[in-house]
């Protein structure tokens, strides 16, 4: 049984693999499915509304139950930005570095609370043969933004995000830690009872096809 994650975010890929594990999917990725679709214009006002258009557009092309996440990092002291624009805060196309930089820089003269901020993460599953709505969940993590990127795990601006409580970069736990109190797994965790149940609908529509055809 596979499961589409609409992404081509290798960070994300191996995040939800990771957390996946013990379910019996495999998690493909939008490259290995549908390399040749023309990427999704992420062209939305939420991390909702983002995640609904990926997840629609993988479930409609792919017809396969499809995952996929809007995620972002909200600061106070920019007014919640940039949230849904996080992938591009240093412009289009820009990596991780510029955006860590562009971030760094924008709150050079922030103090204090000021610099609290947020990762926060929106999961939309598609099961395109269900009548049902999508299923929509989310989840957070607090933090800080630090003076200087710290780390090398993870992806995005973990290095500068520091994890409340833990006293270190998000880049600077270990996978399995990142994959405990991460926005992700928090939306992941709410996510997982549903996905279990369609993929057991799926596993056993296929063996009754089987026994009817044998
Ligand atoms: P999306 O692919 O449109 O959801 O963009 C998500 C962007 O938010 C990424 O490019 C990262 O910049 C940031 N982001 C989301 N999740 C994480 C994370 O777990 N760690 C660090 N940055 C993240």
């Amino acid at each position: 049984m596979s499961l589409l994650l609409a992404t081509n975010n290798r960070g994300k890929l191996a995040e939800v693999r990771a957390m996946l594990a013990d379910l019996p999917v495999e998690v493909l990725s939008w490259a290995a499915v549908l390399p040749s679709l023309p990427p999704v214009v992420e062209d939305g006002e939420t991390l909702e509304d983002n995640a609904l258009l990926k997840a629609r557009a993988g479930a409609g092309a792919a017809v396969m139950l499809t995952l996929a996440d809007d995620s972002g990092l909200e600061v106070d002291a920019l007014g919640g930005r940039p949230g849904v624009r996080s992938a591009r805060f240093a412009g289009e196309g820009a990596t991780d570095v510029e955006n860590n930089a562009a971030l760094l820089a924008a709150l050079d003269h922030v103090e204090g609370a000021e610099r609290r901020a947020r990762f926060r993460c929106v999961l939309v599953l598609v099961d395109p043969w269900s009548d049902a709505p999508p299923v929509v969940t989310s989840g957070a993590c607090e933090g800080t933004i630090g003076r200087s990127a710290s780390g090398s795990g993870g992806f995005g601006y973990d290095p500068i995000f520091e994890v409340a409580g833990l006293g270190r970069t998000m880049a600077e736990l270990e996978d399995d830690e990142k994959n405990r109190v991460s926005h992700r797994s928090r939306a992941l965790a709410a996510m997982r009872p549903v996905l279990r149940a369609r993929i057991e609908d799926r596993l056993a529509e296929a063996a009754r096809a089987f026994e009817g055809g044998a």
